[in-house]
């Protein structure tokens, strides 16, 4: 026989250990007789090397053509917190609710590969493989890097952890995947080839080609979709597609994407984990319970039935599943007897194989494959079981990760501003960049943990942001804004509760309070905005110097009961006992990566502009029925009409074109099913599963004396509330396109045994013919149509939770004319129930477990100091939007791109005089005479290491897909040293989209053969709309730069950049 991990390089892949066969055949010579293959028998010449007692299976099979090759992949899937948090999965501990030991995983796979060079493992969740990495021994690290460098262990998707497909949006999506492609890099100076999206529940577009073929994977496997749509699939030998997941990108982003046989696991006679029942490969003739026939005949009828669902001659087997391989050695050992006997029976081949290699193979065969285009949502896996309830589990946590996404872009961008020395042992934003990728985890942002790991990821995104906060502190005086050194600027992480001590400070005469407001977009922005005060009469004086207007307006009673609940609860010290009475509200204008400071303090007589107190109309409903009237807010281009009867918002007026559409604005909620009805009694509505018990969504009235309006120059609010527990505040800005309703949902009541879904809804007359669109993973808009799917034909047994969609940028519907758009704060769940009528579900207090896992009812509290508790209490922001389709386009991508990634406030009290003198008011990091196109957008501006080389890492995004925007679906160009007015660019390398490689290295894409095409690899040359590689030293003047003086860097353009619709370019640059 071959020595171990030496293959067979002749043509004979099959020939195995003839010695032991002639052994083999003297007891099973009757059943041998079946295998259709001649093995030769030549049995002196082996005799010495098999003696019972050093038992060797040749383990050493490559692919054999001609026969079917079953690829045995060994994998574990180890979610970096469900039941147990990371930590706890990492280190074994909390095993009363789950053994599971990621550490002893590592430890034991990496020994057991060590025993035979043709064993193969993939590894995949790198917040586990950094942990058990940093605590090896050199010693042990090379061995590991031997192992790799072998491709015995082989690193499969690489990122932090494995992303939702659902609940997360595409920035954090990439940070999560950089963060751990970058480490593997270094580490072992490989790329990862493969997607392994094994266990999210659903898959996206944006996976497929920007996660997936944009990040230079050649493949992407997972195992979850739709119970019908996998029925036609396997009918159809459709498992395996070529996936175009953008319409801009076609198909110079497409990828080969699988659907797993068997979920993630091997069928269950053969999963070998150290507590599996099965039995086990028996292969000792004196023994008893002698199996290896039976055992052998199964495998390979489990076999040939796969192969009738999957082209080509080769098929994947996960040999694996959650936490397995704590003690590796008994899935190798049974391997290694399974590909063993399984080849000298020769029916079939089974050889170790990884993805890359199964995928290698699938590419060889030269096969045609079918084309998908769209995603896999939503994923039903029985008739009344959609995974669409987590599309808003948690939604407060949902709403924690989207604002840390925003502020953690910001604080990079501060971080590489102030420069590296801080980076010594400083605070840096490097644990938030952790928690953060570890939030976007197929059980961290999606909700579907138990509440002690929902509770530790919280922890773990507070202190991450906290450290970061202390990087303010230590900003040079050079960038910010005053001279007295102990004087900090500092953030406030509780406006949502409205607290915020420093600027509710009462400010006597001769004290000011200071609001520095950062930008992190490179375009100027002009935006309201506002925060707690307690003064009445205030005065802002901008960077310039100028008295500029503000107004006041008073808190909504909500926030009162919030704030006084949290401070309680969490023993957060208030100065004194008084609250903030308004929030002061004024126009900022801040320039592109840069900020603008605000000075506030008490008006005097002088004062040319004083806060703008409200004037408020609160009126009862039944005197609005005594005079009957209409309400209406008419300060923004938009004006919003309210029914003086019911104080429901009626009707919605486009000041510029002075169209008038109907706007009904409600709320409901859905009973969650207790899983005890007729049909599939067991299925309850549940953190994964949303299952309302009848299509009814119980309407909650405009309760009565609920509706108060305050007016003044530049906001007009309508407060009002539905229930006791349900309130909101709709507003609308001077001269705003748009309408800002933010939202107070809790504690939602359970007194009567119910569990509730809250949904809001907005009903127009729009004609929108069951069509709608919902943004994938917050890029692009795919189309939606009411019961229906694009790839099979559907049966609707949910007719509410079976039209579901995740939402992360937002949900519109249009007619010939118009489109109404709604934009989300943080990920949710959307649909379309009736023609002309969008609706978000906002918050779910359930009362039953849903049956997958997770082993809680997904009923969120909270308590105070007491130890009173009561259901969590969710508040949020979501915009609305209705006009022309090309305004309304405009409106969702750059409205969009501000609220991912909003102003950033730090606040500081100075006294009036010498100390206080603002050095630097105003600050841009970019060419005072540049910003980007209206459709490019900064997603990542971050300091990095590269073997101790400090660079930039640029990430650019244009926002726009094709046929989206008459004016703005075009390609862009951008002057990469217009964006670093103080530094010189030394040198600009394009990498790919997580950083790991440089583009220009990058390996060629596959050309895959689609069925239906009209020649092999014709397709992949017709779309190829990516913009222009770099243009380089071609000097000349970009029409977005409005003057260039002498001396002004702007006149380098060497470094000019152009992004195609869609298209998002990296770049790692040095100055
Ligand atoms: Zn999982």
């Amino acid at each position: 026989m071959m020595k171990r991990g030496e293959k067979n390089h002749h043509h004979h892949h099959h020939v195995i250990n003839p010695s032991f066969l002639c052994f083999w055949l003297l007891f099973m010579l009757g059943w041998i007789s079946r295998s259709s293959n001649s093995i030769g028998c030549n049995a002196q010449e082996e005799e010495e090397k098999f003696r019972f007692g050093a038992r060797v299976y040749n383990t050493s099979s490559d692919a054999v053509s001609g026969k079917l090759n079953v690829h045995l992949v060994p994998h574990t899937h180890d979610d970096v917190g469900w039941l147990k948090t990371v930590d706890q999965y990492f280190i074994g501990s909390n095993n009363s609710i789950q053994v599971a030991a990621v550490q002893y995983v590592l430890d034991s796979v990496v020994a057991a590969l060590q025993e035979d060079r043709n064993r193969k493992f993939i590894y995949v969740e790198q917040a586990f493989f950094q942990r058990w990495w940093r605590e090896q021994t050199p010693r042990k690290q090379k061995i590991v890097q031997k192992l790799v460098k072998r491709g015995q262990l082989e690193f499969i998707n690489g990122g932090y952890s494995m992303h939702d497909e659902a609940a997360t949006h595409y920035v954090d999506m990439i940070d999560q995947t950089t963060l751990g492609h970058r480490y593997i890099k270094q580490q072992f100076g490989v790329t990862p080839r493969i997607g392994w999206q094994i266990d999210p529940f659903g898959h996206s577009a944006v996976q497929a080609y920007l996660l997936g073929a944009e990040l230079g994977f050649d493949a992407f496997f997972f195992a979850r979709a739709d119970y019908q749509d996998l029925q036609k699939r396997r009918k159809d030998q459709t498992m395996e597609v070529i996936w175009q997941g953008s319409k801009s990108l076609g198909s110079s982003a497409q990828i080969f994407a699988g659907v797993l046989s068997h979920h993630y696991e091997p069928p269950s006679a053969f999963s070998f984990d150290i507590d599996s029942t099965n039995p086990p490969f028996q292969d000792d003739p004196r023994l008893s319970d002698y199996n290896v026939p039976e055992l052998v005949d199964l495998f390979v009828e489990y076999v040939q039935n796969q192969s009738k669902e999957f082209r080509t001659n080769h098929l994947m087997w996960t040999m694996g599943d959650d936490f397995a391989y704590e003690y590796a050695n008994t899935w190798f050992k049974q391997m290694d007897k399974l590909i063993h006997y399984v080849n000298l029976d020769g029916r079939v081949n089974a050889l170790y194989s990884t993805p890359s290699i199964y995928l290698d193979a699938k590419y060889a065969a030269n096969e045609t494959w079918p084309l998908k285009t769209g995603d896999f949502f939503p994923y039903a896996d029985k008739a009344h079981c959609y995974w669409t309830g987590y599309f808003t589990s948690r939604s407060s946590l949902k709403g924690y990760v989207r604002k840390l996404s925003g502020f953690l872009q910001a604080a990079r961008q501060v971080e590489f501003l102030v420069g590296k020395n801080l980076r010594n042992g400083g605070p840096n934003t490097d644990k938030l960049e952790e928690a953060m990728a570890l939030l976007q985890h197929h059980d961290g942002v999606s909700g579907t943990e138990k509440q002690h790991v929902a509770n530790d990821y919280a922890e773990r995104l507070a202190v991450g942001s906290a450290e970061v906060s202390l990087i303010a502190k230590h900003i040079p005086m050079k960038l910010f804004v005053c001279k007295r050194t102990d004087s900090w600027l500092l953030q406030c992480f509780l406006l949502n509760i409205s607290y915020c001590p420093t600027s509710e400070t009462e400010l006597p005469f001769g004290k000011s309070l200071i609001v520095v407001v950062y930008n992190p977009l490179g375009w100027t922005r002009e935006e309201y905005v506002r925060f707690p005060v307690s003064s009445a009469a205030l005065e802002v004086i901008d960077g310039a110097g100028n008295s500029i207007p503000s107004q006041l307006v008073p808190l909504p009673k909500s926030a009162y009961r919030l704030r006084k609940l949290y401070v309680d609860g969490n023993d957060v010290s208030v100065a004194d006992n008084s609250l903030p009475r308004f929030h002061l509200v004024f126009s900022a204008v801040v320039p592109p990566l840069g900020y603008t400071t605000f000075r506030i303090h008490k008006a005097s007589s002088s004062s040319t502009t004083t806060s703008h107190p409200y004037v408020s109309m609160e009126s009862s409903t039944a005197e609005m029925l005594r005079a009957p009237s209409t309400v209406q807010l008419t300060s923004g281009q938009i004006e919003l009409s309210f029914s003086g009867t019911t104080g429901l918002l009626t009707q919605l007026r486009n000041a510029n074109t002075g169209k008038a559409t109907a706007l009904q604005q409600s709320y409901c909620w859905y009973n969650g099913s207790d899983g005890r009805t007729a049909e599939d009694p067991y299925q309850a509505s549940g953190a994964y599963v949303f299952r309302p018990n009848t299509s009814t969504c119980f309407p909650l009235k405009s309760s009565d004396e609920s509706m108060t309006v305050f007016r003044g120059p530049l906001v007009e609010e309508v407060h009002q509330s539905f229930a006791p527990w349900l309130s909101q505040v709709i507003r609308i800005y001077k001269d705003a396109e748009y309408a800002e309703v933010h939202f107070t949902v809790g504690p939602i009541p359970i007194d009567d045994s119910l569990g509730k879904e809250v949904v809001t809804r907005l009903t127009t007359n729009l004609t929108s013919n069951k069509e709608f669109y919902t943004d994938s993973n917050g890029r692009d808009f795919l189309k939606r149509v009411r019961d229906q799917r694009t790839d099979w034909d559907l049966i609707v047994k949910e007719p509410i939770a079976g039209n579901y969609y995740p939402l992360n940028l937002g949900i519109y519907l249009k007619d010939n004319t118009t489109d109404l758009s709604v934009l989300v704060d943080r990920a949710v769940g959307g649909s379309s129930i009736s023609d002309g009528e969008l609706e978000l579900m906002l918050h779910r207090r359930l009362l039953h477990d849903d049956g997958r896992g997770v082993g809680e009812a997904l009923n969120e509290t909270v308590c105070n100091s007491n130890g009173e508790c009561e259901g969590l209490t969710v508040q949020g922001t979501f915009y609305i939007n209705i006009g022309p389709s090309e305004q309304s386009a405009q409106w969702r991508r750059v409205h969009g791109q501000k609220v991912l990634m909003p102003l950033q406030f730090a606040f500081s009290v100075l006294e009036d005089g010498n100390g206080g003198v603002i050095q630097s008011p105003e600050f841009s990091a970019m060419n005072p005479h540049y910003e980007l196109p209206k459709n490019v957008a900064i997603l990542t501006l971050q300091e990095v290491y590269d073997d101790d080389d400090s660079k930039v890492l640029l990430r650019l995004a244009n926002i726009f897909e094709v046929e989206e925007s008459e004016s703005l679906s075009k390609s862009a160009t951008v002057d990469l040293q217009a964006l670093f007015s103080n530094r010189e660019i030394d040198e600009v390398e394009e990498v790919s989209l997580s950083a790991n490689q440089k583009k220009s290295e990058m390996r060629k894409k596959l050309q895959w053969r689609i069925e239906g095409a009209a020649a092999a690899g014709d397709s992949s040359h017709k779309n190829t709309p990516h913009g222009d590689p770099m243009i380089k030293n071609t000097p000349r003047r970009d029409p977005m730069i409005k003057n260039s003086s002498c001396g002004d860097p702007m006149i380098r353009t060497k470094y000019m950049v152009v992004l195609a619709p869609m298209e998002i370019k990296t770049f790692l640059i040095e100055f």
